[in-house]
């Protein structure tokens, strides 16, 4: 089997500081963090925006801090959130595609929250979908697109038969979400989505709170690659708290190599993505 991709979601836009005190929020600490995950075998950091308070955002001039901070220490390969968080709209979050970041986060479909916003809506109408592409394409810009249930997988098709994605069509499969529209974080799901695979795609997972560890570690067995982190989940174990992203990256990366999956550096992970070199943006 190929090596291991491993993506370390170190903030995202939910939780703050009250959740788990080693949450990175502002550009430094994000910057250490993708440091500290990329020296523990991370090829990807997925990065969130918060501002001065810790409120998320897409303000690109943030994101472009962060992302110039995060390449300054090391040649790991960044990815920005057009998902942001609560409260932005579809036209606020399309800002994170303005960096010349080496990928993006998109959204498969539509969800509404039943935590942080509950009732609020994660808008992603398949026209909003495809003109995020659209954009990402026209930069160079790799999608990461996120989904969260099977009827996402058609809205991924949709890309694909218009041309708006290329190969390898890089699919990231987030369980245990409690969205309204999310499935939970069960390996039956996950074994379920990977029928669905489309020709000439690779699949990551991601598994929302305890579902992380048996999730992330169901996907190097079946080929796919595994992101942990804090955006994620927040403990180490049950109860422990997680002291940082780089423990959950360092744990992932001793599982990958008992299981014969060596951890991709990101040059590596840059030829599997078929992304650009590292230094062409
Ligand atoms: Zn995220």
């Amino acid at each position: 089997m190929s090596k291991l991709i491993i993506t370390a979601a170190l903030t995202g836009g939910f939780h703050g500081r009250d959740a788990n005190p080693n949450l990175p929020e502002q550009p430094d600490e994000i910057a250490q963090a993708a440091y500290d995950c990329w020296q523990a075998g991370a090829a990807i950091v997925h990065l969130h925006a918060r501002d001065k308070s810790g409120k998320v955002t897409c303000d690109p001039q943030i994101y472009a801090e962060i992302v110039a901070k995060v390449r300054a220490r090391c040649d790991v390969i960044t990815q920005v959130s057009t998902g942001g968080g609560p409260g932005l709209t579809p036209e606020e979050r399309s800002k994170a595609i303005e960096v010349d970041a080496d990928m993006a986060s998109l959204n498969m479909g539509t969800m509404v929250r039943t935590r942080w916003g509950e009732g609020s809506i994660g808008l992603n109408t398949r026209s909003q979908i495809e003109s995020y592409a659209k954009a990402m394409l026209d930069k160079s810009i790799k999608p990461e697109m996120e989904v969260y249930s099977h009827s996402m997988i058609v809205d991924v098709n949709n890309l694909i038969e218009k041309n708006l994605v290329k190969e390898p069509y890089y699919i990231d499969f987030v369980l245990g979400m409690t969205n309204q529209g999310a499935l939970p974080g069960e390996p039956k799901h996950l074994l379920s989505l990977i029928e669905y695979l489309p020709e000439g795609a690779i699949f990551n997972v991601s598994g929302v709170g305890p579902a992380q560890l048996p999730l992330t570690t169901l996907a190097m067995l079946l080929g796919g690659h595994s992101r942990v982190g804090l955006e994620d989940n927040i403990y180490y174990t049950k109860g422990i708290l997680a002291k940082s992203n780089a423990q959950l990256v360092e744990r992932t990366a001793r599982i990958a190599r008992e299981l014969g999956r060596e951890p991709a550096s990101p040059g590596e992970a840059r030829q599997i993505l078929q992304l650009g070199a590292y230094g062409a943006r």
